[in-house]
Parts: C-alpha cells; structure tokens; sequence
C-alpha cells in the first residue's frame, strides 16, 4: 500500500478536512502513480466506510472494534499503529484536526516514524514528495524531505487541499481486524464539545462579512450590519471582537473558531493573523480592507482596498443596494 487516508469520523460522515486530505492523497497518487486508500475506523464506521467508497480510491478499509467506539487518544495511536504494521502504508494522511494533534504523535513515537504536522501544500522534487509547513509564526516556509524507511505520517492545514477537489469514484470496502489490549485505553473522552444552543454555523455560509478591531467600537456595528443585510450574508469576526463581548463566540473564525469556506470572504479592519487566517484562508474569493497597505491579510486576499472600513463600508452598502434595485 501506498497512501493510506485515515478518516475522520463525522458519526459516520466523513470530517470536511479527511476530505481534504484525501484531495491531497489523490494529488500525490496520481502525481507519482501511487495507490490509495482510505480507513474507515470508530462508532458508524460502517456508514463511514460507505460514504467512502464513493471516492476514488483503490478500496477502503474498514476497522469495527468496540473499544473505538469513543474516542481515546491511547485507543486510537494504539489501533494506527497496529494497523500501519499490518499495511505496511508509505504515506498516511490526515487533517490537522485537534484529534490528530492529539493521538499521531503518539504514533510516530511508538513506530519511530515521522509525523510532518500541519502541511500546507507539497509538491514533488527528485521523484520525492516536498511537504511545507510554516514556521515562525508563518514568517517562513520549511521544506520536508522525509528520508523514513518505514511510513511517513503528514497532515493537512485546514484548507491547504480544498475538500471539492476530492474526486468522486467507486472503492470497494475491506473489513480488517487488530489485536487491541483493552487494559492499554486507560481515557475516556466526553461527549463532543458541540456549539451552544442557538449558536451560527458559519461553514455552510455563502458570503460572510467578517469584522475585526479596526472596527473600533461595538457602536460601529450596525454599520456593517447593514452591508450584511445587503449580501444576504452571515456577519463573522475575529477573536479580539469576540475577547469584547460585541458578538457571540459561534461567530469567531480561526484556529480556535470556526473553519469557513464561503464563496465571497470580505475581511473588514482584519490585519491577518495566522490563527484568523487558517480559518478562513479556504475561501474562494477573499476581498479585504485595511487602512495598513503591508496588512498581512493583502497577502492572501483576491481583492485588496487600502482604507478606513467607517468609511467604505457605508458606501459599498449603498452600492450594493443599488445594484439589486
Ligand atoms: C492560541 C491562540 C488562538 C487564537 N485564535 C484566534 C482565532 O480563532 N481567530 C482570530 O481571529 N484570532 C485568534 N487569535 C488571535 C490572533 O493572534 C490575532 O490577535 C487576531 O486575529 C487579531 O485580530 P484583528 O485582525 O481583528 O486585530 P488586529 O491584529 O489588531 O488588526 C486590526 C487591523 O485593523 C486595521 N484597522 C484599524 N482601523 C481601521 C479602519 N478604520 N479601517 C480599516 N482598517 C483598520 C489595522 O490596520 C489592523 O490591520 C488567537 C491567538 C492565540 C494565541
């Protein structure tokens, strides 16, 4: 086996960035005339599996144990290696979930493999795939050659592959077991944290428009409500609005937020952060506006206008507005 993409499991839908990876994995195996697979593994694996197999991919394996069920992250280091020794993999691929932060060290520990954390595009060189992280706060890329005689293990920064780009196709399911030793999961995880009652989901949003301090004040807000209403778009921010107290958390996007990919991403007083930006940096068009021309965000917006929001974003409302009457 070549790549393997271990999947994230949605109760039994697949995790919007193991889709990501898989659009990775796919890149790679066609790029090098690799195979692929996916591993379907904890509770509805089987529907997880199914959903699976309607991607391209060489077949999907399928893990049922009960002592998966719930997430642990000695359970599942434990159930990954087994299976790596038994795949013999050269590859395994995954989002840069909080899941994987927690148990895929565990697992290059145990294996003396490599864990190439949070990568953000490769390409190949000399036959061999080149994995990129940031470093230094995102201030420089590092180039990874993996030189492991065994499996290499990568995953994926949020939206570094987009999740639409994962080709449809048909693999056949594998059931595959492993000798797990229940004494060896000594946690216990709680139920998923899910959003507050009444919460905003951001990810299915078409447009949002996103403030952040160069707002200013929490009176300044209806302004931008208004070009909200105009778009027929979901208001979003960054972390210092919601730190204030002038929007609920379910609005914050980021690394410690919500992870959105909305058609059109307008980025109002945002300087561009890396924990803002790889929550948002998988929208396909991004417009922001800053009155700082060497604002980070410029860096990765389609659109840039260089000044005041207070001013702009009153007459973009009227435009906008005009436009539809
Ligand atoms: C562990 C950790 C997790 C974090 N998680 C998140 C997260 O999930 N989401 C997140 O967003 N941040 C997060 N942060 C915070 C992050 O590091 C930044 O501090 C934050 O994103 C900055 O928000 P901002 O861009 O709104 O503010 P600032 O960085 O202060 O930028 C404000 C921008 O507004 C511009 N501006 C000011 N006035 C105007 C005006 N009138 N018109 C136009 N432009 C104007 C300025 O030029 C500036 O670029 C996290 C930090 C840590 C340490």
């Amino acid at each position: 086996m070549d790549i393997l993409v271990a999947l994230e499991n949605n109760s039994g839908s697949i995790h919007r960035m193991s889709l990501e990876a898989l659009a990775a994995g796919q890149k790679l195996a066609s790029e090098m005339n690799l195979s692929l697979s996916m591993l379907a593994m904890g509770k509805n694996g089987g529907d997880l599996a199914e959903n699976a197999g309607k991607f391209n991919a060489e077949e999907v394996l399928l893990l049922e144990n009960p002592l998966l069920d719930n997430y642990s992250s000695d359970g599942y280091s434990q159930a990954i290696t087994s299976v790596l020794e038994q795949e013999k993999p050269r590859f395994v691929f995954m989002g840069h979930t909080y899941m994987v932060r927690d148990f895929l060290p565990r697992v290059s520990a145990r294996l003396q493999i490599p864990f190439v954390s949070d990568v953000i595009q490769f390409r190949i060189d000399d036959g061999a795939p080149v994995f990129t992280k940031q470093v230094f706060n995102a201030k420089l890329g590092a180039d990874i050659v993996s030189q492991s005689k065994g499996a290499t293990l990568v995953s994926f920064q949020s939206a570094a592959y987009q999740s639409d780009q994962a080709e449809a196709g048909a693999a056949a399911i594998r059931s595959i077991s492993i000798e797990m030793d229940s004494s060896a999961v000594k946690t216990q995880s709680e139920e998923p944290f899910k959003e507050e009652a009444g919460g905003v989901d951001l990810t299915n949003a078409e447009i949002i428009v996103s403030i952040g301090r160069g707002i200013g004040k929490e009176e300044n807000i209806p302004i931008v409500n208004a070009l909200v209403d105009a778009l027929g778009a979901e208001l979003g921010s960054s972390r210092p609005i919601v730190d204030s107290g002038w929007l609920e958390p379910s609005r914050q996007i980021g690394s410690s937020g919500q992870n959105v990919a909305p058609k059109l991403y307008l980025a109002l007083g945002i300087s561009g952060a890396i924990q803002h930006v790889v929550g948002m940096k998988g929208s396909k068009n991004i417009v922001a506006i800053n009155k700082d021309s060497e604002a980070p965000i410029f860096e990765i917006a389609d659109y840039g206008i260089v000044g005041d929001i207070l001013e702009i974003i009153p007459k973009l409302s009227e435009a906008v507005q005009a436009a539809k009457n």
